[in-house]
């Protein structure tokens, strides 16, 4: 068995493969740490579980408890082998890599890159060693598909010191979901080789989009932090930089405040007042104009990137594809950003666009000058084979 464990500050996200790739279980344990901690594991059933933990370890060593008391794992020696999210590897890793002390030091260095992220996946690395100390762990980054991506599309226009110094350049995010979707394009579309482009728009409660040149990330709207590029859930994404130092200073605010609020009461929530999930936005959209102004925003931003990524692939493109939450529910949202894609003769089969799918479906008719996909990721299931591949 495979277990792949998704790591957060107070909670620990898993599932449990068996060696076909087929889900056993899946479960989640959260607020660590903080009164009122939960246990969730379903198979059939639902089981929930108020045990507290004060930390990761004991998060971890209730999971493995909880799944010998269901019957599930008989004997914790059948736990083979565990994959973990892990957020930022910055510029040294470039694939899955078994977990070793070169590895911890490298999550541990980029914390400073991914405060919320790296340091719980840190811990829960080291619960699950002790938990598990008999199984091969496996660390899957979200930075490491973007690392193909060339220094002219990886910097940003300030003084190269901050580069080389600080570390600071754009790495992207969401590349276990990117790597999913182009392995999987290439099984739909039965291709031998990586001789082929893609423009990926993740559209999740983080959202960003990538150009895909020959099977590669070629460039990534997510930035040395998930703030920059598109307009998401509660980010703003993309916006003019002085903002901050004006804000701050006309509301009286600290740099750490306007980030936060950036990060937390912007982008969809920001602009609709309303919510920062696009169900509850799309589903007023047509009695509220702040709900309609924020679809409109969101669109827009999408359609510009599509465009500004189709020039640097030179027009060429084999797809453009929706995924994540929204992108691969929600047919109002892919209509509305096609609508704002004008230049590109895209024509939408407004059958499939809104037809229920399983895993992959077109949604452009046969006279569409691109094609246009939605297809679901599925970040657990990529970490679970690339965990067979390097621990076979
Ligand atoms: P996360 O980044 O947290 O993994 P998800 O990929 O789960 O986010 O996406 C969450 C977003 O997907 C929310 O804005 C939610 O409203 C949207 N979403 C989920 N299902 C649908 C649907 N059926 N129609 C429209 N939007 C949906």
């Amino acid at each position: 068995m495979i277990l792949v464990v998704n790591p957060g500050s107070s909670s620990i996200k898993f599932k449990l493969f068996n060696e076909a790739f087929e889900v056993l279980v899946e479960g989640l344990a959260e607020r660590i740490g903080i009164d009122g901690a939960l246990t969730l594991i379903t198979n059939e059933k639902k089981h929930k579980f108020n045990t507290e933990f004060p930390d990761h370890l004991a998060a971890a060593e209730t999971i493995i408890e909880k799944l010998r008391e269901l019957n599930i794992v008989k004997n914790q020696n059948e736990i083979k082998s565990i994959g973990l999210r892990v957020v930022h590897g910055g510029d040294k890793i470039f694939e899955p890599v078994i977990i070793d002390s070169r590895i911890k030091k490298i999550i541990e260095i980029n914390s400073k890159l991914a405060p919320l992220h790296n340091p719980p996946a840190l811990v829960t690395i080291e619960a699950f060693e002790k938990t598990l100390s008999h199984a091969k762990l496996v660390a899957c980054f979200d930075t490491a598909f973007h690392q193909s991506i060339k220094p002219e599309k990886f910097l940003y226009p300030v003084p190269y010191e901050w580069y080389e110094k600080n570390s600071v350049r754009r790495y992207g995010m969401h590349g276990i979901s990117y790597a999913y979707i182009v392995k999987k394009f290439r099984e739909v579309k039965q291709l031998k080789n990586n001789d082929f482009n893609l423009i990926i728009a993740h559209l999740g409660n983080g959202a960003s989009i990538t150009s895909i040149k020959n099977g590669k990330s070629f460039n990534t709207s997510m930035g040395l932090t998930p703030l920059d590029g598109l307009m998401m859930g509660t980010r703003s994404g993309e916006i003019d930089p002085s903002i901050i130092e004006y804000i701050s200073k006309d509301s009286n605010m600290d740099v750490i405040e306007v980030t936060s609020i950036l990060n937390k009461d912007s982008g969809l929530k920001g602009i609709s007042g309303i919510s920062s999930d696009m169900r509850d936005i799309t589903s007023v959209m047509n009695e509220n104009t702040r709900a309609k102004l924020a679809v409109d925003m969101y669109c827009q931003r999408v359609a510009d990137f599509v465009i500004k990524y189709l020039n640097q692939l030179e027009g060429k493109i084999d797809g453009l594809i929706f995924t994540a939450g929204i992108g691969e529910n929600s047919f109002i949202i892919r209509e509305e950003i096609i609508k704002k894609l004008p230049m590109l003769n895209i024509e939408l089969d407004s059958k499939s666009n809104i037809e229920q799918y399983d895993e992959c479906l077109k949604i452009s008719t046969n006279k569409s000058q691109y094609e246009v996909f939605k297809i679901r990721t599925n970040e657990e299931l990529m970490i679970c084979k690339d965990v067979i591949k390097l621990t076979k």
